[in-house]
């Protein structure tokens, strides 16, 4: 039987309790990792950690806009397990769809604090945490396709994407001589609540139709394809990646479909 591909790896993963980093969540640990969910949602994320296993999955509240808070959850992380090994930086809003003319500053405001802000502050405590202990770890941040080709009725998300993009490359750039690096993974929709709710699907049409969901709507990804391309950034089986935008869009680039 092959190695776990995480084995005894301590992780990190902001917006675990639902979504993306859920399904993250139960794939690491699947693979030997040790998790640490944070997230808002204090119920769902608890419920997720159960069932998981206490053994391997632990929950915290972690605001991502409250930078102490951040700093918590990585002393939390170091203080139980010695390290940290893994982030998965994931955790993220999509704002109510609507034209940039009649956009809202103060939505614009909430949206880069926990894409932009929120990842800029977890990915700085957790690379402090390594480099403090030289730990060659692997930091992980969910971007979107629309950071590579544009979108229309969300300005606020696809410009705090832009944002995710950029610090990617620039934190990737700063941290290789630490031996820690930075990637991104970007996915096109995924049928996740958040996603669920932007284009009026209900999580059950997605259950139910699935194909034939994605046949009518385009590919509708699921959140356990996202998870493993997170794996294979998060493990050393990509020792020699960093900096990298990876696209996970079942193709819909390449054929040039924008939307959603
Ligand atoms: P989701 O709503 O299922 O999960 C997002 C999680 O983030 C939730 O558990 C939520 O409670 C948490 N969260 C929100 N604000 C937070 C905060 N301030 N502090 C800590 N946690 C917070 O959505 P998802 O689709 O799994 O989204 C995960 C990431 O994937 C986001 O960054 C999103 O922008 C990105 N993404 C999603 C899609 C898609 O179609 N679903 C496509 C591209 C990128």
């Amino acid at each position: 039987m092959s190695r776990p591909r995480l084995e005894g790896k301590v992780t990190i993963i902001t917006g675990g309790a639902s979504g993306i980093g859920e399904a993250t969540a139960r794939l690491f640990a699947s693979q030997g990792a040790l998790v640490i969910i944070a997230d808002i949602q204090d119920e769902l994320g608890r419920a997720v950690a159960a069932s998981i296993g206490l053994d391997r999955c632990a929950y915290r509240h972690c605001d991502v806009r409250d930078e102490k808070q951040v700093e918590a959850t990585v002393d939390f992380a170091v203080q139980t397990h010695g390290r940290l090994d893994v982030l998965f930086s994931n955790a993220g809003k999509m704002g109510p769809a609507g034209a940039f003319l009649e956009a809202s500053l103060e939505e614009w405001d909430d949206i880069m604090a926990i894409n932009a802000r929120g990842v800029a502050a977890t990915v700085k405590h957790a690379a402090r945490a390594m480099v403090a202990r030289k730990t060659r770890g692997s930091i992980v941040c969910t971007g979107s396709v629309v950071a590579s080709r544009g979108g229309t009725r969300a300005a606020a998300y696809v410009a705090s994407k832009h944002a995710v993009l950029g610090l990617v490359r620039a934190a990737a750039a700063e941290l290789g001589e630490h031996g820690i690096r930075v990637n991104c993974v970007s996915p096109s929709a995924v049928a996740t609540p958040l996603a669920c709710a932007l284009h009026g699907w209900s999580p059950s049409e997605v259950e139910e139709y699935g194909e034939a969901l994605s046949r009518l709507k385009g590919v509708v990804l699921k959140a356990s394809h996202i998870a493993e391309a997170v794996l294979f950034l998060a493990s050393d089986e990509s020792e020699y990646i960093t900096g990298l935008d990876l696209v996970v869009d079942g193709g819909r680039t390449v054929v040039g479909q924008n939307a959603p």
